[in-house]
């Protein structure tokens, strides 16, 4: 799927990393600790920001489009490397380079 690089592409994309985590609340009489299961799912994205790992939690009502927009993130991605790869090899064959 070719996916055009354009501003509004652009307003769309979030960060990938989509974090998917269950637990438990902590608190003595809830289900979670009769029944042994856990509350979740809880989503959250996992970014490292210079040397810290941040997690930022996903409200219910933004997780579709933030989804969305992870998956268009990847897509740009790879295709801004086949554009670069492209101009890499447009470059060195006009200057009479060999691998073009
Ligand atoms: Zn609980």
């Amino acid at each position: 799927m070719i996916i055009r690089i354009t501003s509004q592409a652009l307003s769309q994309i979030y960060p990938p990393s989509l974090y998917i985590s269950y637990g438990s609340c902590g608190k003595k009489y809830c289900w979670c600790v009769k029944e042994g299961k856990k509350h979740g799912p809880y989503y959250a994205i996992s970014l490292r920001e210079g040397r810290k790992r941040r997690l930022y939690h996903l409200p219910k009502e933004i997780l579709p489009e933030i989804k969305e927009g992870t998956l268009l993130y990847k897509r740009l991605k790879k295709e801004l490397f086949q554009i670069a790869l492209s101009n890499l090899r447009d470059k060195i064959k006009k200057t009479g380079g060999k691998n073009a």
